[in-house]
């Protein structure tokens, strides 16, 4: 298990974050250094949980209630986003995290037909 900078860093207030979401279980922010082109905000669990494997369900629906009001944000917006979230070895930080990410660096999917 690497670095788990959301529960060293973010949740205790040392990172400099943009909070723009916070609930009892949640929380949403925009990291300093963005991973995508135009918008990029990160929604997490403020308890830790590892993946989205070990979810449970009431938690999940906080999450996702919170990673949709920020999603509605970056439509309204900007007219579109895409939301993720990162398992296995894709999972780079060891703490559930989902991206809003608009811009540069979201995925494209293969035209067929
Ligand atoms: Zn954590």
């Amino acid at each position: 298990m690497g670095p788990d900078w959301y529960c060293d860093e973010v949740i205790p207030g040392r990172a400099d974050v943009e909070v723009l979401v916070r609930t009892a279980n949640t929380l949403a922010f925009r990291p300093p250094l963005p991973g995508f082109g135009v918008d990029h905000v990160i929604v997490i669990p403020i308890g830790h949980v590892s993946s989205l494997l070990e979810l449970d369900d009431d938690l999940a629906l906080e999450l996702l209630a919170t990673v949709k009001a920020v999603a509605r944000q970056a439509v309204d917006r900007h007219g579109g986003c895409q939301v993720l979230t990162t398992l296995g070895d894709e999972q780079h930080n060891r703490h559930l995290h989902w991206h809003v990410a608009v811009g540069e660096g979201v995925a494209r999917f293969v035209r067929r037909g």
